[in-house]
């Protein structure tokens, strides 16, 4: 098996895993790297870069929040699969929605769903912005995921309606976090929401990086989210 590096993080993380699920990162790894030759869904592509960047990186919210079976997890801003497609991996008991505006990164997230041979997860194409305000997907929720998709002021408004009360939205910020989430206090309050525990990391090699859970305590009023592409362009 290639994936040492992966396998030394997750032993020394605490993660369990089995070779079967390596075996389909390790395939994951394949068709993402063979997909990106024609379009663009990672700028990392060395193998142990992937492993650990992108891989060990989804799965870290494993060491800190448990999942139980039959939860509704959406991925909001998937892009090439992150964190969606290696938590879905590793929660085959768990039901994810990946969600993304540009539907040619959807297309390739169900080829890889296809090829795997995933089960309980679909794909789902629009903005956040629209489909927050779907009775389909308004406030039903467990756990909202977003990696590297906006500033999380932005991020909170994109991402909270869809959380049901009681559930949380966790965001996957790098060492701008801290500051990230002092101008986004606002924007959490007027979701419904409250910034909970935080838990920071470093990658291999030395990135820091830090996991945000944002807990939702009351309904989102009507008015949110705002229309598309105002949350980015005037943060609440
Ligand atoms: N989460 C992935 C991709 C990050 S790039 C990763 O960590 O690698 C951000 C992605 O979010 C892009 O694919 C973009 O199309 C999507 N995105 C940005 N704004 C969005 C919105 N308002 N609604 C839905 N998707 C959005």
């Amino acid at each position: 098996m290639k994936n040492n590096i992966l396998t030394d993080y997750l032993d020394q993380y605490g993660i369990p895993y089995d070779g079967y699920r390596l075996e389909q990162l390790e395939r994951f790894y394949e068709l993402l790297i063979e997909k990106n030759k024609i379009m663009n869904l990672t700028a990392i592509t060395e193998y142990d870069e992937v492993m650990t960047k992108h891989f060990l990186d989804s799965l870290m919210i494993l060491k800190y929040h448990s999942f139980s079976d039959g939860e509704m997890v959406l991925d909001l801003g998937t892009g090439g699969g992150f964190p969606g497609i290696p938590l879905k991996i590793f929660l085959p008991e768990v039901s994810f929605l990946l969600m993304d505006s540009v539907n040619k990164k959807l297309d390739f997230i169900s080829s890889v769903i296809e090829d795997l041979g995933l089960k309980n997860i679909d794909v789902c194409h629009g903005r956040a912005e629209d489909l927050a305000r779907d009775k389909k997907y308004r406030e039903k929720f467990d756990a909202v995921l977003s990696r590297a998709v906006a500033n999380l002021s932005t991020l909170s408004e994109l991402s909270l309606g869809f959380v049901k009360v009681g559930g949380c939205f966790v965001s996957y910020k790098g060492s701008s976090g801290k500051k990230e989430l002092a101008d986004a206090e606002k924007a959490i309050e007027l979701m419904g929401a409250v910034p909970g525990r935080d838990y920071e990391y470093e990658l291999p090699g030395g990135d820091k990086r830090i996991l945000f859970l944002i807990e939702k305590n009351t309904s989102t009023p009507g008015s949110y989210p705002r229309k598309a592409g105002t949350p980015s362009r005037n943060p609440l």
